[in-house]
């Protein structure tokens, strides 16, 4: 097994996420099997309880693990399915610690940071690696070098560095090159940072500099003699228009040249089909407007997974596309504002908790029903259009979900009673992958080409099965199904009216873009037209 170990420093949000993402991905062009592992230093077990406002979103995987946006990136790069294991987090390691502690497995031993933590990182690390069948495995720490919760994680990969074969560590470390008033690239950061590290006994084989222009040679000769690393192995990666480009900037820049060489790795196979794609979206033509009705509308990492979506959509379409987001709760504030989306070519309202700006909501999913606008429900907006749909066109006057309203007289959005009384935060949900099958006949089925088919879940509420039969004799039909559970619903008719209970936006990949996201892009452009 090869390791890449990517560190960060001088300050978070550099884009090392992208940088390991982009790094797997050159090495599977190449024809080898890449996985990764993300390192979250905080005490959280995962990602589920966090807030989206904080944390960007939650992204989920096929075994429900709840887990950093960076895992959504490497699934879209590297064209694969990670499970809650890739995700390593303080919380994790040390409950793991703790309980074998208590079953008395140390036999008497002082239960320490350094081996029983550190020896827990590894053993985790190496059978994720190990059980993934991967050729390489890519090691992202997150955070930023000397922050105190990383401390253990970098100390478990400088004792794999010991203990492994010299050939088969990389150490990559992701810093800025920031410019002065003058536009000269400034490196001391750069050394700083390094130092930090080999402060720890870490010593990187690459850096990688996040800069605005790309580095000058003189900057390159500086980094390589104070940070003692080949000139070949200063990168520049310079801001780059989409992040689709970094795979190929990273490239160009000889990064896996020097990777490939370090671990001793000689395949000359190409898989060329990133490049072709990266080329497409070079070649958009027209644009499409959506409208996202939502509440963390003012922070796009919220909804990462649903923009690189419309993304892989658009590209395959040979659209451009303009996202504008759009705050539920202006529409209850200002209610003559909701003619304003008019201007769209398609809204979407994605998934959501608490009935914060659900009317809001709602009334943007009737505005789209009554103009007959393309529209994308997902999840808690699949839920809503079934409440809109049932106050407006099946007469259930203040129909509602019980989340929002326990009084409903119609709650047509429950609880089913195995959810009802669960109270551990972490296990009231349905999550990850679920099956459903899928009318013959409907515009499901056609979307997906198919009659069953798999996707993620994560949610608490349903589709009430007792109105199921009064909101289909008004024409609103749930076209997928998983026994009593209503996945999909669709209004027959519209031009595209498409609500799904699952989160089709965790299964698009560039290139291969989620069958809903790409019937809504296209929908779009057909009414253009
Ligand atoms: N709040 C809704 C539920 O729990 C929808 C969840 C979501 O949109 N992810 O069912």
């Amino acid at each position: 097994m090869k390791y890449i170990i990517v560190t960060g420093g001088v300050m978070s949000g550099l884009g090392k996420g992208i940088t390991t993402a982009s790094i797997g991905r050159n090495l599977k062009n190449k024809g080898y099997k890449v996985t990764a592992i993300k390192i979250d230093p905080y005490i959280n077990i995962d990602a589920g309880t966090m807030s989206p406002f904080q944390h960007g979103e939650v992204y989920v995987l096929k075994d429900g693990g709840e887990v950093d946006l960076d895992l959504g990136n490497y699934e879209r790069f590297l064209d694969t399915e990670l499970t809650r294991e890739h995700n390593l987090t303080t919380g994790k390691v040390y409950e793991s610690v703790i309980s074998k502690e208590r079953r008395g497995e140390y036999l008497g031993k002082t239960v320490q940071i350094i081996p029983h933590i550190t020896n827990e990182i590894k053993d985790r690390i190496r059978k994720v690696a190990a059980k993934s069948g991967a050729d390489i495995c890519l090691i992202e720490v997150g955070g930023t070098v000397g922050d105190i919760e990383s401390m253990p994680f970098l100390e478990a990969v400088r004792q794999m560095h010991r203990e492994e074969p010299k050939e088969n560590i990389a150490f990559v470390h992701v810093t800025l090159v920031p410019m002065d008033s003058q536009a000269d690239q400034k490196t001391k950061p750069t050394q700083h940072s390094v130092k930090e590290l080999r402060e720890l006994g870490l010593k990187p084989h690459v850096i990688v500099t996040r800069c605005k222009e790309p580095l000058l040679e003189s900057t390159v000769s500086k980094i390589s003699l104070f940070c003692d690393v080949s000139e070949k192995a200063v990168i520049s990666a310079h801001d780059a228009m989409d992040i689709y480009e970094v795979p190929l900037m990273i490239e160009k820049e000889g990064l896996n040249e020097y990777l490939m060489n370090h671990l001793g790795l000689s395949s000359s196979q190409t898989d060329d089909s990133w490049y072709k794609m990266v080329d497409r979206m070079h070649k958009l033509k027209g644009v499409v407007k959506i409208g996202i009705v939502g509440k963390y509308t003012n922070l796009e990492d919220s909804y990462l997974s649903i923009s690189a979506s419309i993304k892989h959509a658009a590209i395959e379409c040979g659209v451009n596309y303009d996202v504008c987001w759009i705050n539920a709760e202006s529409f209850e504030e200002y209610p003559g504002e909701i003619a304003d989306l008019t201007e769209y070519d398609g809204i979407l309202v994605p998934g959501g908790f608490g009935e914060r700006g659900t009317e809001g909501k709602i009334k943007a999913i009737q505005f789209a029903r009554e103009n007959d606008i393309p529209y994308l429900g997902l999840c808690l907006g699949m839920q809503l259009s079934v409440i809109e749909f049932a106050r407006n066109v099946a007469g259930l006057e203040n129909a509602n979900s019980t989340e929002f309203d326990e009084d409903t007289p119609y709650p047509v959005i429950d609880l089913l009673p195995e959810q009802e009384n669960v109270t551990d935060m972490g296990a009231t949900m349905r999550l990850g992958d679920y099956d459903a099958d899928l009318r013959k006949g409907s515009l499901a089925e056609r979307i997906y080409g198919q009659s069953r088919i798999v996707e993620r879940h994560r949610h608490r509420y349903e589709v009430n099965p007792n109105f199921v039969e009064k909101i289909e004799s008004h024409g609103m039909i749930f076209s997928g199904k998983n026994r009593n559970r209503m996945e999909i619903a669709e209004i027959p008719g519209k031009k595209f009216f498409f609500g799904s209970q699952f989160h089709p936006e965790f299964r698009s990949r560039p290139g291969k873009p989620s069958p809903p996201f790409k019937a809504f892009v296209q929908a779009m452009i057909d009414r253009r037209a």
